[in-house]
């Protein structure tokens, strides 16, 4: 049976203790590895390792070598492309024609967006006046943050993990990365891509176990990490933002959603059935930036209802070798359980379920799989469990709206304020909305259009700070001042 071990200064090794825990591939059932466990010894190993890195050959390359590096790394994902195609999709039942466009080659990308940018990347002069008439200068350096802790999901595993890890090591930082217990697969692969880019041995670190009382919980804890970036669950969140408050360690916090489209009557509607229909099932609706609550107005209410569970009936459930397949099954039965709780709450709070609700029959061979079916409701009231709490499955509820006010207002109507989107071919009304709306993303007639230059992070309770471009390095660099008398 294979073992996935943790990567602690470029090697791998097992964990003291001899506990393991299963990998499971959600799609048949079938145990893919066993992973070692770790605990308190392995966490400070790793951040250990990430210290020293810190003053070795890492911390006295200068930019250009160490971006030609990162980019070597962007190149070994791309080699070993099938390799870690095959790593993600079985760890979580999507289908490769997804993980193919998205999961894999975004996570090379991270690698050289971020090494590019940092060589531009200029820092403030000023000169002033003194007393006694010489003057001064100052100007502003910037250096590493140090040992990053980097905690990460399961939804989008290769591609939010390098979204931290990239600009990480492109400002000259060390991590240790806790990738979720349900998908620790290229985590691990990517530990032999950094060696064989000749990343020095303690830069990048990965560490496996659990959330809470594990491997997560020790990370966060570790006096001598010094700032934390998560993305997950706003509960998680808050734990670890009390966590990081012990030594006053900054966080960067991409945290949970639950995202409003908003449909005026004055749209393309084919462009917002398109957009609303990825935007609620694609990677089978667990995407931090999908909508659950849609929002249309009242001409073309019904229209739109009708199109839209058209073309989620359309959707091809299959595992992920199907080519065909566009809809694959959620990462694990325990996820499944949640999913499946919200379907009968639905239910037990009177929704008009307009299609799906349950569990599809699958061939025989599939039949043990995580799957859903698509989902859509219709009827629910504004504060029930199932149009105020993010789910993160392949689901939504429609509720038809009359004024823009109106509309703006349900929108931010909830503590969360991730992302949004607006379908209107009206541009005054486009602006408006978007400058309304609280969330840290607004979509004008799109959905999931990301450039990596661009400020990326949540309103309200869905998150603390903003990576992405140079918003990134604000987090992974601190800024000194340097004040010279002349
Ligand atoms: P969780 O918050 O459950 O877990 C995220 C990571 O944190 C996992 O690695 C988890 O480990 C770890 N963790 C859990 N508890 C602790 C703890 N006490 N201390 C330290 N680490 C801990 O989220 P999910 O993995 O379920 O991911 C889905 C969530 O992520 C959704 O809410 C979604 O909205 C959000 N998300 C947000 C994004 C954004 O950019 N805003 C993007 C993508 C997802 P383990 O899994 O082993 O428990």
């Amino acid at each position: 049976m294979k073992e996935i071990k943790h990567f602690i200064n470029g090697q791998y090794v097992g964990s003291a203790s001899g506990k393991l825990f299963d990998n499971v591939n959600p799609v048949n059932g079938q145990l893919i590895a066993k992973v070692h466990e770790a605990g308190e010894t392995e966490v400070d190993a790793a951040v250990k390792a990430a210290r020293a890195a810190l003053k070795g050959p890492w911390g006295r390359m200068t930019v250009a070598e160490r971006t030609e590096i990162l980019h070597r790394v962007a190149d070994g994902i791309t080699a070993r492309f099938d390799e870690f195609l095959e790593a993600e999709c079985q760890d979580t039942g999507k289908p490769k024609s997804l993980a193919s466009h998205i999961d894999i080659p975004r996570g090379a990308a991270n690698f050289k967006v971020f090494a590019d940018l940092i060589k531009n990347v200029a820092t403030e002069a000023f000169e002033m006046a003194t007393p006694d008439g010489a003057g001064a200068l100052n100007y502003a350096v910037r250096r590493p943050k140090g040992v990053i802790g980097v905690i990460s999901p399961w939804n989008l595993p290769l591609l939010l993990m390098t979204w931290k890890v990239g600009p990480a090591l492109a400002c000259g930082n060390t991590v240790v990365v806790k990738p979720s217990e349900e998908t620790p697969s290229t985590t691990a692969l990517l530990g032999e891509v950094m060696n064989a880019a000749g990343v020095p041995a303690g830069v990048y670190n990965v560490v496996h176990g659990f959330g809470g009382d594990s491997a997560g919980a020790f990370l966060t804890a570790h006096p001598d990490v010094d700032a934390i970036t998560f993305t997950g669950e706003t509960g998680t969140g808050e734990t670890i933002m009390r966590a990081a408050a012990k030594g006053v360690r900054q966080v960067s916090l991409e945290l949970g959603g639950k995202n409003a489209g908003i449909v005026f009557a004055d749209c393309d509607l084919d462009k917002a059935i398109e957009g609303t229909l990825r935007s609620a099932f694609a990677n089978c609706g667990q995407v931090c930036l999908g909508t659950e609550r849609v929002y249309v107005e009242r001409p073309i209410f019904d229209e739109f209802v009708a199109r839209l569970k058209a073309g989620a009936e359309a959707l091809k459930i299959g595992e992920p070798n199907d080519p065909e397949a566009n809809f694959g099954s959620l990462v694990s039965h325990k996820h499944r359980e949640k999913v499946l709780s919200y379907y009968q709450k639905a239910k037990d709070e009177g929704a008009t379920v307009v299609t799906g609700g349950g569990v599809p029959e699958m061939p025989a061979h599939l039949a043990g799989g995580a799957w859903v079916q698509p989902t859509i409701w219709t009827g629910l009231p504004d504060d029930s469990a199932v149009v105020t709490e993010e789910i993160f499955g392949p689901c939504c509820h429609i509720r038809p709206f009359d004024t823009e006010e109106e509309a703006i207002e349900l929108a931010n109507s909830l503590p969360y304020g991730l992302a949004s989107a607006i379908w209107t071919e009206n541009a005054s009304r486009a602006h408006r909305g978007a400058g309304q709306i609280e969330a840290g993303i607004v979509w004008v007639n799109s959905w999931f259009l990301r450039d990596l230059r661009t400020a990326f992070g949540g309103s309200k309770q869905s998150g603390i700070g903003r990576e992405g471009g140079v918003h990134s390095l604000e987090f992974y660099t601190e800024l000194k001042n340097v004040c010279i008398k002349l």
